[in-house]
């Protein structure tokens, strides 16, 4: 059976680097025989103009009837002056409530290669490999908020976090499974000395990861952890955090690999889920045809491994970036003398040219 991919572009560069990334896809379904087919929908400023809306109804349905999702960016100038409920970022936050995406996965590995462009020392970070699974549709970001109100006089503002047992307990499921396919380790974040939240986070995680003896788990405050992460980052294999937490921690974390360029993501969700690059749409350089177009590449790697249990395919698309930049190619993000100097549509060939 053919399986549907629901490419959207987006706005920006996220028109060529989903490009790239189709033309790896196709190049990977010759050789391992995987079916693929593509839908094209637009979503942020694009569909704005086009409907009016920047998630039209047409392109979650498709998105939802679709195996997989494969996005772009979204988001530019022209739309700034777009009422709030219809600029392009709606187009992330609306498919991630439609499709339930309620894990945020960010892989960061730094290789030699990648190392020199981190702004940490290379014998600190060569090396890392982290997985961080943060929990994307709980927490303080969608728990009750006052704007404004008068307490004794005075003006206020509050945001409520919560979080349920049974929310706690899938997301520490996803990590603990996560980590059986890796290096066997957890490590759960919180703030469990002053939040009640974290404290049952803590309380939660620990009982469940009894049912899985063969990972082992330990417990960091963020606030230490946002610390480990610069000095010691190789110490990590799995992080599982809330949403705040981790939109943090994945933030700082990213910064380790020198580019946001080369970094992937995916959310998943209970049905279909959606793999995305964590930059946005870079308007400053769209339509250079310059955009580094791995981050998206890679997140087509994650899609094989996550939604269609294509391993070995994944696992060719990820060597074959890594001995392009070995070859010595770059874009203008990570070029520096004495290196091949690529645009996107190089890049892409000379990443199409290594997979087999
Ligand atoms: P950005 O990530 O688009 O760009 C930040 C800087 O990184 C820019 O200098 C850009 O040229 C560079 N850059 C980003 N991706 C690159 C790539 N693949 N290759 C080479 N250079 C790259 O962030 P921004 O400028 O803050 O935001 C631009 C627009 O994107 C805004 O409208 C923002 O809201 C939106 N945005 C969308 C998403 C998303 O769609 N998920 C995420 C973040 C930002």
């Amino acid at each position: 059976m053919s399986k549907k991919i629901a490419v959207i572009p987006g706005d920006g560069i996220g028109k060529e680097i989903t490009a790239s990334a189709v033309e790896v896809l196709k190049k990977i379904d010759g050789i391992y025989h995987l079916d693929l087919s593509y839908e094209y929908r637009p979503a942020g400023g694009t569909a704005y103009d086009l409907c009016g809306s920047p998630l039209p109804q047409d392109t979650i349905d498709t998105a939802k009837a679709s195996d997989a999702i494969l996005f772009g960016a979204v988001g530019g100038n022209k739309w700034d002056n777009v009422e709030p409920s219809k600029r392009p970022e709606q187009a992330v936050l609306g498919l991630r409530k439609n499709l339930g995406l309620y894990v945020n996965l960010r892989p960061v590995k730094v290789s030699s290669v990648l190392a020199e462009y981190s702004p940490l020392k290379p014998d600190i970070v060569t090396g890392t490999d982290i997985m961080i699974v943060r929990e994307l549709v709980g927490g303080i970001y969608f728990g009750d908020r006052c704007e404004s109100e008068i307490h004794n006089g005075v003006e206020r503002a509050w945001d409520l976090e919560n979080y349920s047992v049974p929310e706690v307990e899938r997301i520490s499921r996803f990590a603990m499974e996560a980590a059986r396919k890796r290096r066997h380790k957890v490590t759960s974040v919180d703030k469990a000395n002053v939040l009640a939240t974290s404290r049952l986070w803590r309380r939660t995680i620990t009982k469940l990861a009894e049912g899985y003896p063969d990972v082992a788990l330990n417990h960091f405050y963020v606030d230490n952890c946002a610390m480990q992460l610069a000095l010691n980052p190789k110490q990590f294999d799995v992080i599982v955090t809330s949403n705040l937490f981790g939109d943090i921690l994945s933030d700082e974390a990213a910064v380790l690999g020198g580019s946001i360029g080369m970094m992937p993501s995916a959310s998943i969700g209970e049905m279909t889920s959606l793999y995305e690059p964590i930059h946005g749409s870079a308007p400053d350089i769209a339509g250079k045809g310059i955009a580094n177009p791995c981050a998206t590449i890679l997140s087509a790697a994650m899609l094989l491994r996550y939604s269609l249990d294509a391993d070995a395919a994944a696992d060719a698309i990820e060597r074959a970036v890594d001995e392009t930049l070995a070859d010595g190619w770059r874009t203008p993000d990570l070029y520096k003398e004495g290196f091949k100097k690529a645009n996107t549509d190089t890049m892409t060939e000379e990443i199409l040219k290594h997979i087999r």
